[in-house]
């Protein structure tokens, strides 16, 4: 399952879909351009979106009910009606939802393996077994912790970050889905 950089990524990808379209206002270079849609406070709600279901780490229930589309379904209803925006409330449910696509399809080594992804209708654990992602390992004492980790972080930023940048530059030309 990816680190928290990973679950940032595939929140942010998920928002620069849904933000504006379009070149932001005010922003000169390129360069610019980027940092201004980067920095778009959709972009920084769906970054936290796709990493808060792992705040069940807290309370004990990890890879449980807030790992599912019933979480992301509350979740989205809270920020939209939090920030009166739908877009708003469609960034925190499609980020939410990468972190539980993302958990499915990454690996996993504590038993049961997987998420409880259709929770409330279903409470199974499904795991794709595709072993996308590197399990980000907790067991500090191992001598191949730092190294493991690491790894792990630096491929996920590997895999994700050019989808980001290339999904930036589409939707800076105006391309993609008008929300
Ligand atoms: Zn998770």
């Amino acid at each position: 399952m990816p680190s928290p950089v990973g679950h940032a990524l595939g929140g942010a990808i998920a928002a620069v879909l849904i933000a504006p379209r379009g070149t932001p206002t005010g922003s000169g270079s390129r360069l610019m351009a980027l940092r201004a849609r980067l920095s778009h406070p959709l972009v920084r709600l769906g970054a936290l979106a796709g990493c808060l279901p792992d705040a069940d780490f807290l309370w004990g229930r990890h890879n449980m009910e807030t790992h599912s589309v019933g979480a992301a379904l509350a979740a989205a209803l809270v920020a939209g009606l939090a920030l009166r925006s739908r877009r708003a409330a469609l960034v925190t449910g499609l980020a939410w939802l990468t972190h539980v696509a993302f958990d499915w399809l990454g690996s996993d080594d504590t038993p049961p393996l997987g998420v409880m992804a259709l929770w409330p209708f279903d409470d199974r654990f499904v795991f794709a077994h595709a072993y996308l992602f590197e399990a980000i390992s907790r067991r500090y004492w191992l001598p191949n912790f730092v190294t493991h980790n690491a790894w792990a972080v630096t491929s996920e930023v590997l895999m994700l970050a050019p989808i980001l940048a290339v999904l930036v530059w589409w939707r800076q030309r105006g391309a993609g889905p008008r929300v």
